[in-house]
């Protein structure tokens, strides 16, 4: 941009100081022939005028670190961002400057924001240096960390309602462990599994871990987010890693939570590390390469919309299971698994399940809390411990709003508009919109 552009620009402002197009094309020019001190100049007049101005300030952040300012382009982009937690510019520009500063660590959790606004932003200098630094460090997952592997106490019995999923288990997953000889002379083939999804908070976790109690077997439970370290590039290393303890300590309840997060259609995912990622799953999921005898994974999403069709072939997810908040019954159940043992008056657990409709087992076990700590208090002031009464809980469950009805919003949507071949039928049969 030539000189006789930005002094023309100086003389109209001359006359009219107050335009603001006007300074801010001045300040634009200055910054793009490098001039970024005058241009910050500039951009500080403008602020005069429209402090908070989050363009502007954007604008002054990149001078500030184009001219080598660093410590006052953070403190400008921070505020910045103390005002909009998601403006991905400015986000970049943190990153790009925590990386300056060698803050490795803050860099990463920044640039995981940007990545959660646009998963499929890309930056060959952040991605070269976040990859670079992490892909010299170890594998999340050693052979000898025995961290994620569990033997839960816990059984079926511990788990109010859910009659048909734990039916549904029983049948495809307990049973072939026990019985392998039945199914062999029967021809039917073992393997595959179930994929539970539903709202929050409403037993699928607690449904793995209790599977696993159920056959006294080992428990590993994975979060997807966990090891979906898109820039680290060790994820695929991470998920052999999991299977492989799995096969090594069989039987094994092997848990996949959040398995939505691999869902973006692959054709969908420009980073190929996604891509690769999931193809690495449904590799170790068919166990091509490795035998999964004894292995029983279950997967687990609050978004069964995301979850590319691959995942539901034979022999890989094929049992899809709604797993619904409790009804009336099961409320009673769950209400009191999580009373048992407590100091109780008698209960009317069935005035108690019909005052919480629409509550999760999470929710229930929350209203259980509630009670307790309103006695707890009670008995402070008293200095006499007194049992929990029906009405210490009716009181419990007005205090908590139940928490499973924003999923609805959304799924009702897709069991409406994107019902392939019925997938969310009982969604629609929850919400009585269909018989
Ligand atoms: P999210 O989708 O958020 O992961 P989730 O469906 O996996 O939720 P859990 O984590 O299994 O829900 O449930 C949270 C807690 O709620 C459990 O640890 C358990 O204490 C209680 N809970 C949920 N459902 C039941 C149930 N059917 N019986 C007994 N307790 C339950």
């Amino acid at each position: 941009m030539d000189i006789n552009r930005i002094n023309d620009l100086r003389d109209a402002l001359l006359y009219s100081p107050d335009n603001l197009s006007l300074r801010k094309m001045l300040a634009s020019e200055l910054k793009n022939i490098g001039s970024y001190d005058e241009a910050i100049v500039e951009y500080k007049e403008i602020l005069k005028k429209i402090p908070d101005n989050q363009e502007i300030m954007l604008s002054m952040v990149d001078c500030y670190y184009k001219a080598g300012r660093y410590s006052t382009a953070i403190v400008v982009v921070e505020n910045l961002i103390s005002m909009n937690e998601d403006n991905p510019e400015a986000l970049v520009l943190y990153t790009r400057l925590l990386i300056h500063e060698n803050n490795i660590e803050k860099a990463i959790q920044i640039y995981q924001r940007v990545l959660i606004i646009d998963p499929f932003f890309v930056d060959d200098d952040i991605d070269a240096v976040l990859r670079i630094s992490n892909s010299v460090s170890e594998p999340e997952f050693s052979d000898e960390d025995p961290v994620f592997i569990e033997r839960p106490s816990i059984t079926f019995s511990s788990v109010g309602g859910m009659e048909q999923v734990k039916k549904e288990i029983e049948l495809k997953i307990i049973a072939p462990l026990k019985h392998p000889d039945l199914y062999a002379a029967y021809g039917k083939k073992i393997g595959g599994g179930i994929l539970l999804y539903g709202p929050p908070g409403c037993g699928k976790t607690h449904l793995a871990k209790a599977t696993a109690g159920q056959i006294d077997s080992k428990f590993i439970s994975v979060g997807i987010n966990d090891i979906l370290d898109m820039w680290m590039g060790n994820s695929e290393k991470n998920l052999h890693q999991i299977f492989e303890t799995a096969r090594r300590n069989k039987p094994c309840v092997l848990f996949f939570d959040e398995i939505d997060a691999l869902g973006a259609s692959r054709s969908d995912m420009r980073q190929s590390s996604g891509k690769q990622l999931i193809n690495q799953f449904l590799s170790e999921l068919d166990g091509i390469t490795s035998d999964n005898e004894g292995i029983l994974v279950l997967g687990a999403t609050n978004a069964p919309w995301h979850l590319d069709a691959a995942f539901r072939r034979p022999g890989r997810f094929d049992r899809i299971i709604f797993v619904s908040p409790p009804d009336v019954k099961s409320r009673e159940e769950i209400l009191k698994i999580h009373l048992q043992g407590k100091p109780l008056e008698k209960i009317s657990y069935d005035s108690l399940s019909k005052a919480c409709d629409k509550f999760s087992g999470a929710d229930l076990k929350a209203v259980v809390d509630i009670a307790i700590e309103g006695k707890l208090e009670e008995a402070m002031k008293t200095g006499v411990p007194s049992p929990l009464s029906t009405s210490d809980i009716l009181k419990a469950i007005k205090k908590h709003v139940p928490s499973t009805q924003e999923w609805f919003v959304k799924a009702r949507n897709y069991a409406l508009y994107a019902n392939d071949s019925g997938l969310y039928d009982d969604i629609l049969r929850y919400l009585n919109l269909k018989k």
